[in-house]
């Protein structure tokens, strides 16, 4: 039984359960149910009133995104149905609302007469994050209760509001701290007695025009800066703009044919594809189970990135310890943290008091013996192993024996950073992206002794202070940046092949990626990469191609936005790139040195070198175990890298564009460009399967 109906006060209040576990989503057959329940309980003459309520902690999560793109999705009733029978309802039908209302589980809420919620309630209309619309009427009652504004922030955003914030809206009739079932039938029953309904049915109101017409641009620009190159919050937006302007029917018409092409669209496919390869993520193995409690973060080095870490964790509660070598450096780190969280106070967007308790969090010290009180310490000192191997020597011998080390390193061999401690079953890699206060992603990296358990606390650390972490294995680059040194090659090469800088740029920002290669490393500083080239220059086979483009400006002092120039220049506390002729000819004059003849290459190409290149190394990591699957990958250039949410990572792109097709331009390129290009087996596998990689 996917409803079950109990009754309460004599039966005069029929209490409706939605009964889906685990988040008693909103399946064909619960809303099938659910109109019969509701039948039964409106032709019952004892009963007066009707409470839906969810079964266990959720009220109702929502639409049973599995079943959609399948007939299940619109097997009648849909829940348009289930709603109107509840508008048009003779006995008032209240939702009592424990745990979450999220989505169609919200939208159903709002087809009732009143809401009623517990104290630890949450209510959001997610949709947009799926690429897609509330599609039950969602974009039309919410403007109609709580106005144009605060609806478009909530169904734009995908945020949710808690009761408080719920009540203050007014989207929340009344708050039962105790035994919301009976409260709420009390509360029915009373409402049975005294309401005229029509005057609580939001289809039979007007949504208010908002005084300022401006509002909907606003919201377009600001979905934009969070949903880059996704329809769907402009979809949400027409529709709640509808609301105002046309009436429930034509707007609920509206709302379902946006709904039904954005469902049907690539976006939302490419975005559901990401909710559920975030999802799958987080999954580590049965048998790795958290074994210790980490109360206590030390982190060693206070510059870019140990200060943006030590700010995530003060941000979730998380005392830390952050240690420097020297005093400047902890004073130039701790100034920075400081600017950080003023700037944010100024936005208005953490309180004085808030951003005090959080500096309070930070104990700053010179001495690596206060890493004794820590759990787990996280390094972020200086990217070269013979430094690795001392702070990891030091922290060997101060911690407890049961402290997790960790390094931040970008790329360098976790194994060969356990081997100088006495326990490199605790030793692995938390590789956070900059700004780390702000980038969800963290690659927890493998050392090939690092015990199960070790993950496990890491996973629930970094899910408890905001962060989405993805197991990575140990090599050169891990995940992320081994494949990002394939783009950037491929974008350095076709610079010296005839492309302008701002031609690669713009091809891969129109594809969709946040940041066009040449304007990335610009932004990170092209002497980071170059120091790496130089070390890694005696291993580098000699016969391969190699650009000396990013070599050469580097020699030129030009180490990106930070010296005002690299590939592009910039105006002084400017950063926006301007093509510089300077460039263009040291480019020429690289090609000609190399035997390259320059042509015209076009937009098609820059986009196949550089996306297939990040495919097929991504197979090959596939193939290496370095990822365990593909939606990892997906979900690691998502979140890390700026590439398209709404192209759903590079390996589901590959999919959608069909694996044949890439990989016969995989050969083609290893024909014309050879070895760089070697198909990966795997994807000539899957090819000869007839699989994708979403299969694999
Ligand atoms: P940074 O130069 O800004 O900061 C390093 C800090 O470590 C300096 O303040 C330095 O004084 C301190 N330090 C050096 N040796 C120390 C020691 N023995 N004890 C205590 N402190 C010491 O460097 P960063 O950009 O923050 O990078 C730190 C690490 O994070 C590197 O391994 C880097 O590869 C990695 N990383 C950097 C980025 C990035 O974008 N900057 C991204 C991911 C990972």
């Amino acid at each position: 039984m996917r409803v079950q109906t109990k009754f309460l006060e004599n039966g005069q209040v029929a209490i409706l359960y939605l009964c889906n576990p685990p988040v008693n989503s909103l399946s064909a057959n619960l809303r099938q149910e659910l109109f019969l329940a509701l039948d039964s309980a409106l032709e019952n003459s004892s009963v007066q009133a009707i409470v839906v309520t969810g079964d266990g902690k959720f009220f109702c999560g929502g639409a049973e995104i599995r079943e959609f793109n399948t007939p299940k999705s619109n097997q009648s009733p849909i829940l348009r149905d289930v709603i109107t029978r509840i508008e048009q309802a003779s006995k008032p039908v209240v939702a009592a609302i424990r745990g979450t209302a999220l989505g169609g589980g919200l939208e159903l809420a709002l087809g009732c007469h009143y809401r009623v919620a517990s104290p630890d309630a949450t209510f959001g209309l997610p949709e947009v994050k799926l690429g897609i619309l509330p599609g039950a009427g969602g974009t039309q009652r919410l403007p109609r209760l709580i106005g144009v504004s605060k609806a478009l922030d909530m169904i734009t955003s995908g945020d949710t509001v808690d009761t408080a914030e719920a009540v203050r809206l007014g989207l929340v009739d009344s708050v039962f701290p105790n035994d919301l079932e009976q409260s709420a039938g009390a509360f029915a029953l009373e409402k049975a007695a005294a309401t005229d309904l029509t005057s609580r049915v939001l289809g039979a109101r007007q949504a208010v025009a908002p005084t300022d017409p401006g509002i909907y641009d606003k919201a377009r620009q600001q979905a934009q800066k969070r949903f880059r190159g996704c329809v769907a919050p402009l979809a949400c937006i027409e529709c709640v703009q509808a609301a105002v302007e046309q009436d429930i029917g034509q707007g609920l018409e509206f709302e379902r044919e946006r709904f039904l092409e954005l469902v049907a669209g690539s976006q939302s496919k490419a975005q559901r594809h990401l909710f559920f390869a975030e999802r799958t993520a987080q999954k580590l193995p049965d048998n790795w189970q958290p074994s210790r409690k980490i109360e206590t973060v030390g982190i060693v080095g206070a510059g870019t990135m140990g200060g943006g870490i030590a700010m995530s964790l003060a941000n979730a509660g998380v005392p830390v310890i952050l240690v420097e070598r020297e005093a400047s450096a902890l004073e130039r780190g701790w100034n920075i943290i400081q600017k950080n969280y003023a700037a944010t106070v100024a936005s208005g967007k953490l309180s004085q008091d808030e951003m005090q308790a959080r500096l309070a969090r930070i104990t700053r010290s010179l001495d690596i013996g206060m890493m004794a009180q820590a759990d787990l310490v996280i390094e972020a000192a200086f990217e070269e192993l013979g430094v690795k191997h001392q702070i990891f020597t030091q922290l060997d011998a101060v911690c407890k024996p049961s402290t997790i080390l960790a390094s931040n390193t970008s790329r360098l061999d976790i194994d060969a950073i356990a081997a100088c401690t006495k326990r490199p079953d605790k030793v692995l890699g938390m590789h956070f992206f900059s700004p780390a206060n702000v980038m969800r992603l963290l690659e927890v990296v493998r050392g090939k002794a690092t015990e199960g358990s070790v993950f496990a606390d890491v996973f629930r650390l970094a899910r408890r202070i905001g962060k989405l972490p993805v197991l990575a294995g140990n090599c050169d680059g891990f995940v992320g940046n081994r494949m990002l040194s394939h783009y950037t090659r491929e974008a350095h090469f076709l610079l010296e092949e005839g492309a302008q800088p701002q031609q690669v740029d713009g091809a891969l920002q129109r594809f969709g990626m946040a940041m066009g290669p040449l304007r990335m490393t610009d932004m990170a500083g092209l002497d980071i990469s170059w120091a790496f080239r130089k070390r890694m220059a005696p291993t580098r086979p000699k016969h391969l191609r190699y650009s000396r483009v990013a070599d050469s400006l580097c020699e030129m002092g030009r180490f990106g936005q930070k010296t005002g120039s690299g590939f592009y220049r910039y105006e002084v506390g400017k950063r926006d790139p301007i093509p510089d002729p300077v460039v263009e000819a040291l480019i020429e004059r690289c090609a000609k040195e190399d035997g390259i003849t320059r042509r015209q290459v076009v937009d098609e190409e820059i986009i196949q070198r550089t996306i297939y290149a990040l495919v097929n190394e991504g197979a090959k990591i596939l193939e290496e175990g370095i990822a365990a699957r593909a939606s990892d990958i997906d979900v690691i250039y998502v979140n890390g890298y700026g590439f398209p949410q709404f192209h759903g990572g590079p390996m589901f792109y590959a999919d959608q564009v069909g694996l044949p097709e890439v990989l016969s331009t995989i050969r083609k390129f290893h024909a014309e460009h050879g070895e760089f290009w070697q198909p990966a087996p795997l994807l000539e596998q899957l090819v000869k399967e007839g699989r994708r990689f979403g299969d694999s």
